[in-house]
């Protein structure tokens, strides 16, 4: 079961979760919610994709407006919607060679 309140207080931790300078206990916190909830997972991996972009430019990491936009990304009025199969697929890792 998905509980909005949990995805928006993990939210506000993830930029530190990809970091990597979030606690252990937490960590474990956000990949069990992970588990269960493809919306996060989709953020996680967005984030995380910035970060490394923005680390490769030297920059720092997660400015504040791309966190606002993973926000708005993230419309919470889409967890009422879970039921609707628009998985979005990520393709990656294929056909590389
Ligand atoms: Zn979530």
């Amino acid at each position: 079961m998905i509980d909005k309140h949990e995805c928006q207080h993990l939210l506000g931790q993830l930029s530190d979760y990809v970091d990597g300078e979030l606690e252990q206990t937490l960590c474990e916190e956000i990949e069990c919610h992970l588990a269960d909830c493809q919306n996060c997972r989709i953020v996680v991996d967005t984030l995380s994709k910035t970060v490394a972009l923005y680390r490769t430019q030297g920059q720092s990491p997660v400015p504040g407006d791309v966190e606002e936009r993973l926000y708005k990304v993230l419309n919470l009025e889409r967890f009422t919607t879970l039921d609707a199969p628009s998985r979005q697929s990520h393709v990656q890792d294929f056909g590389e060679q």
